[in-house]
């Protein structure tokens, strides 16, 4: 028969809920006081990251469940408790367009961790109040959300969108910022659209004589029926917004001629690589006034 160790008994109600006394214990289990806290299963220590609100659910009376992008640990998943009340541990930073410390105990294996707190970093007044540059930062938030995977480590998504974000506060163009982060958004994907070779010979393409149809390029010589000629021009846009900083998305403008050529395509691009239409994409044609 399992003995208790004397420093839990008699059991205190906190331990009858997280475990049956009845039941034999684990192996390896015997010599733990079965004294782990309810709420928090299994979490690592504290982290402390900038970071953007990418989703929010309300869940109960008070809280809500939290996706966040985080500057070092991709997409996280979290619990933050008293959240739609506490202004105090969250003020008005857990939004979306803000950027914030977030405090947080990621959970060790699957599952969500607890978000203890949010400190306001920087805010985009700009960005929020002019319904244009809105809808293009819904955009990048709906594309980053689609591409980052919970559990990927990796800083670049978070510096795409934090990229994205400043350009449209800083007075870039929303056009051209919406086709400089969804070129490189495709290419954190893993497909690359403008240093990509011929999408049938794979040869390299010339500035000349490229053509596109559908979310492919081709050389001169490959190019199916249909196709279409894109000038020297697009071309060379498509490679400058691919080997673009993140820092610095906004400095590239795309003349509408350009936007033209290459508007339909970066789409075509960006909905297979993500493998589905991001719902923002209608609207924001709309607001834009994009007639692809
Ligand atoms: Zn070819």
């Amino acid at each position: 028969m399992a003995v208790r160790p004397l420093d839990t008994y008699p059991p205190r109600k906190s331990d009858l809920h997280s475990e049956n006394p009845q039941m034999p214990r684990l192996p390896g289990a015997g010599a733990l006081p079965a004294r782990r806290p309810r709420q928090a299963p299994l979490t690592m220590k504290p982290k402390s990251e900038a970071a953007y609100l990418v989703r929010s659910v309300p869940y109960r009376d008070s809280d809500l469940i939290v996706t966040i992008l985080t500057s070092g640990s991709g997409v996280v998943s979290l619990m933050a408790r008293g959240a739609k009340k506490s202004r105090k541990r969250f003020g008005g930073a857990l939004d979306f367009a803000k950027l914030f410390r977030a405090e947080y105990a990621a959970p060790r294996e699957a599952g969500l961790g607890t978000l203890s707190s949010v400190e306001l970093l920087c805010d985009f007044p700009k960005t929020v109040s002019d319904i244009r540059r809105y809808a293009v930062a819904s955009h990048f938030v709906e594309v980053v959300r689609g591409l980052a995977r919970e559990g990927e480590v990796s800083g670049e998504p978070f510096s795409l969108l934090d990229g994205g974000f400043r350009g449209l506060e800083a007075g870039g163009d929303p056009v051209s910022l919406l086709r400089v982060f969804q070129v490189r958004a495709v290419s954190l994907m893993g497909y690359s659209i403008a240093a990509s070779p011929c999408g049938a010979c794979g040869e390299t393409l010339s500035e000349e004589s490229t053509s596109l149809s559908g979310s492919v390029l081709y050389c001169a010589s490959c190019a199916p029926q249909g196709s279409a000629r894109i000038s020297a021009g697009a071309v060379k846009t498509l490679r400058s917004a691919s080997s673009l900083d993140f820092s610095s998305l906004g400095s590239l403008r795309i003349s509408k001629k350009t936007e033209e050529e290459i508007g339909g395509f970066v789409e075509k691009a960006l909905v297979r690589a993500l493998g589905g239409e991001p719902k923002s994409l209608g609207q924001l044609h709309q607001f834009l006034s994009i007639d692809l």
